[in-house]
């Protein structure tokens, strides 16, 4: 079959390595040069951890595939070092002693480690804290290079061809796409993976979807000087993913807000150490439109005092800030926004913070549904 996908963000692109690992022909447009989304701009956390139980399976699954194209793509940087969530109170500790004692917790990799046994699996985590629920499940990927890296395989293939600088502007016959370079790509089906460009073509197709685009603020430091060997979260994460939900959670809620610049801009501190040795450290969730267009620092102070007492020592210098947005179902029970809006013609977006983990297996599902 001849496939246009639209998109060249990370869901995209697995549609893409999906339907040429099928033995189907793949026109891949991007508005960009390169994708510069929120699949560029996340933390590249593989991130099985907190995901309900309903959509561990898909999280699993997912899981497995990014470990299969790493081995196949050194490029995408994979990395299986597991996290670590670090947990500074009695209240967080019930927290993750409850979710190490599910039935799914095996599934996960959870094991709830004291101080000395969290040090010994991650050294650089000298400050201060009671004990750290390890995920050996969790991995990493280094999102900045990963797609072109992917790409890169797939144009070894005779079956792939990427076209960045083209905007789809409108789609005819249910199955052709007509660019803004005047050139039209005929098919047997399309896959539309807008992101968080939810205007334009997408409404035109979809007349509005149940998805709200949320904004999170991030950084980058200079390399930390030693390994990190897993990534970590403290434990406001514990607040923030569905996998944690209980009764010890709300007991939680109710004894120890959060610190107010945390409630503020809901946040919670992921951090994840890059090839280059720097830390990827975040983060806000906003959900108000007109999103600011500046960053604001009181969050970005309040993660940096965060990273320095669970490392016990200072920060690298920051690097870099930014700010990414994406886009996600109103759903509980969708992963993922995914809709067959004419024969042929698909629509899928709106995996919210879990884009990157789940995009291996959000494709491969479609492929199913599409009978590819
Ligand atoms: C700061 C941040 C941190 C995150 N951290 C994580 C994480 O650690 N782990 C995780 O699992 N998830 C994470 N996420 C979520 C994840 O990044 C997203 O869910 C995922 O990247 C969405 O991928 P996408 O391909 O749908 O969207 P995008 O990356 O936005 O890609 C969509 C692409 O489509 C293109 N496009 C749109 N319309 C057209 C058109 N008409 N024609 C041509 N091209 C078009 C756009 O230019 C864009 O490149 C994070 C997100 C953010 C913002």
């Amino acid at each position: 079959m001849q496939i246009v996908v639209i998109g060249g963000g990370v869901l995209g692109t697995m549609h893409a390595v999906e339907a040429v690992k099928r033995g189907h022909q793949v026109v891949h447009l991007e508005r960009e040069p390169e994708a510069r989304g929120a699949s560029v701009r996340n933390f590249g956390l593989i991130w099985v951890s907190g995901r309900s139980a309903v959509e561990l399976p898909e999280t699993l699954r997912a899981r497995e595939l990014w470990e299969e194209l790493g081995e196949r793509i050194p490029g995408i940087g994979f990395r299986p070092r597991g996290s670590l969530t670090v947990l500074r109170t009695d209240a967080e500790v019930a927290v993750a002693k409850e979710a190490a004692s599910r039935p799914d917790a095996g599934h996960r990799g959870f094991e709830l480690l004291d101080a000395h046994a969290a040090r010994e699996r991650n050294p650089a985590l000298r400050g201060e804290f009671l004990a750290a629920l390890w995920c050996a499940k969790d991995a990493s990927v280094e999102s900045r290079v990963a797609l072109p890296a992917i790409r890169e395989q797939l144009l070894l293939t005779d079956r792939y061809r990427y076209l960045p600088n083209r905007t789809a502007l409108r789609i005819t016959g249910s199955t052709t796409v007509e660019d803004d370079q005047g050139d039209r790509h005929s098919a047997d089906l399309v896959v539309f993976c807008p992101g968080a460009a939810l205007g334009g073509l997408a409404t035109e197709l979809t007349g509005g979807m149940a998805v709200r685009r949320v904004r999170l603020q991030m950084m980058q430091t200079e390399p930390l000087g030693e390994p990190l060997t897993t990534a970590f979260a403290d434990g406001d994460s514990l607040r923030y993913y569905p996998g944690f939900a209980g009764a010890a959670l709300e007991r939680l809620r109710a004894e120890e807000p959060q610190q107010p610049v945390a409630a503020a801009h809901h946040m919670q501190l992921l951090c994840v150490q890059r090839a280059d040795g720097g830390l990827t450290i975040g983060d806000t969730h906003s959900y108000d439109e007109p999103f600011p267009f500046d960053l604001d620092e009181a969050p970005y102070d309040y993660l940096a005092t965060v990273v320095t007492e669970l490392l016990g020592r200072p920060l690298p210098r920051v690097r870099r800030r930014w700010a990414g947005v994406y886009a996600q179902s109103l759903d509980p029970d969708e992963v993922v926004v995914r809709r067959e809006v004419q024969p042929g013609l698909w629509i899928v977006t709106g995996p919210g913070g879990r884009g990157m983990t789940l995009s291996p297996a959000i494709a491969e599902r479609t492929a199913d549904l599409a009978d590819l």
